[in-house]
């Protein structure tokens, strides 16, 4: 018997009360947008399991993924901007809830607290890598030093996703004279030390809430520190975390292609060509969405193998060649997801037509919003550089990350 799924299944089965929650938090976010308050997404989404999902699945980072792949996917088929948003939290607190850390007491201890405190609390999680946009890439804006028993922070980051909804910052920066630490903020929001600036994208991307953030003399505890250089497994917890998030940044996008062939589809099966005939009886039509579904499941496919990659890391620092190798995968993952995305999204818009543009069509916001699924966290420059650099070395192609 030839079994028909509507809709592809992730590799993990995923709980179906988080199914249902998806939908509880779907169908929010679409009322949010429609009244232009996300106020009310976020109440309720904080009300289900969903944003606190790690919690259930500490150190399995198979199930974790599945279940992140859908929420993500799901909110960013409704709006890329605010999946983007929580799929800041979402790889910030997946990657610490699944970081191996069972090699160093000390991680482990810090890891394990931080985690009761952001599940067991309750807490929506942003983070800064403290970026700023000057005239040279790549430029760090904030840094901490030593203060005592504790730590002074000072400086402006270019870009924190979720600034007004989180209650924890995850803060990566430079302490000073010593290397790259992390940090964990909070309260994030009413801090007076903490200032919330202004929208970075003030129109696209808007529903992302991107802000400027900037510490002001924030003087933070002990163990505020989450990992610092002296740490032998920070060094590995910086590119698990890059795994995640660009794993699950394609996931987020490729949602948005989901909702663009939705669209696509359903234009085709309710709009007749000027002979009567139903568009999606026309064979142009027909190998059209067949291209859409194509380029849409085979994306797909790659995002949700690579994410297996994740599952591997077992122990560190043993299984630290399995990070790089989680990293380069990942990159591959992300590349082709979002490209896939932003071009289903394009050939769906011109399937459908002006139209898409005409008020009732999820088109026209993801229309406005794929656009960035290049544009971060790695940009496409970065990762065609990084393979084009393994291919050179490379004896053969069989030496590139299987
Ligand atoms: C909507 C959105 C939300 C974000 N939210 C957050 C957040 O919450 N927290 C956070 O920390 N960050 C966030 N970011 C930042 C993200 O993680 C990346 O740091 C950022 O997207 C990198 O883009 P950039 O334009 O700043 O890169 P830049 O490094 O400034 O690069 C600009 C351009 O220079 C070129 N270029 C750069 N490097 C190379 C290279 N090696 N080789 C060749 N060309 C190169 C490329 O053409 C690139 O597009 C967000 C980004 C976006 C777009």
């Amino acid at each position: 018997m030839t079994v028909i799924r509507d809709k592809p299944q992730p590799r993990a089965a995923i709980a179906s009360r988080h199914r249902a929650e998806i939908d509880v938090a779907a169908e929010a976010l679409v009322r949010a947008l429609a009244s232009k308050d996300l106020s009310e997404f976020y109440r309720v989404f904080r009300t289900t399991s969903l944003p606190f999902v790690g919690g259930e699945y500490v150190d399995d980072a198979g199930s974790l993924f599945a279940a992140c792949f859908e929420i993500v996917h799901r909110l960013g088929s409704i709006s890329p901007a605010v999946g983007l948003a929580v799929e800041n939290h979402f790889y910030v607190t997946s990657a610490m809830a699944t970081f191996p850390t069972n090699g160093n007491a000390q991680l482990d201890r810090r890891r394990r607290e931080l985690l009761t405190q952001i599940f067991s609390g309750r807490r929506l999680v942003a983070n800064t890598n403290s970026k700023v946009h000057t005239a040279s890439l790549g430029q760090i804006g904030t840094s901490a030093k030593r203060e005592g028993d504790g730590y002074r922070i000072n400086g402006t980051a270019s870009y924190t996703s979720l600034a007004t909804e989180a209650d924890l910052l995850v803060l990566l920066t430079e302490l000073e004279g010593e290397g790259t630490a992390l940090f964990s903020i909070t309260p994030m929001q009413g801090n007076p030390a903490v200032e919330i600036g202004p929208y970075l994208f003030p129109n696209a991307m808007i529903d992302s809430d991107t802000r400027q953030i900037t510490f002001h003399d924030l003087v933070l505890d002990a163990d505020a520190l989450i990992a610092d250089a002296e740490n032998e497994l920070t060094i590995l917890l910086l590119p698990f975390e890059m795994a995640w998030h660009q794993l699950l940044i394609a996931a987020l996008y490729l949602g948005a292609a989901a909702g663009a062939i939705d669209d696509a589809r359903a234009f085709l099966t309710s709009t007749r060509g000027r002979d009567g005939r139903p568009l999606a009886e026309l064979d142009g039509m027909i190998t059209s969405l067949g291209q859409l579904a194509l380029q849409y499941s085979s994306a797909r496919c790659v995002v949700e193998k690579v994410g297996d990659a994740l599952a591997d890391i077992e122990q560190l620092p043993k299984d630290a060649p399995l990070v790089d190798r989680a990293v380069n995968l990942a990159s591959v993952a992300k590349y082709t997801g979002t490209s896939a995305a932003e071009a289903i999204v394009t050939t769906a818009r011109r399937i459908v037509g002006a139209r898409a543009f005409s008020g009732d069509w999820a088109l026209e916001r993801l229309s406005q919003e794929v656009m960035f699924a290049s544009l971060g966290p790695e940009v496409t420059a970065v990762i065609e550089r990084r393979y084009g650099k393994l291919i050179l070395q490379a004896e053969s192609v069989s030496d590139l990350p299987q």
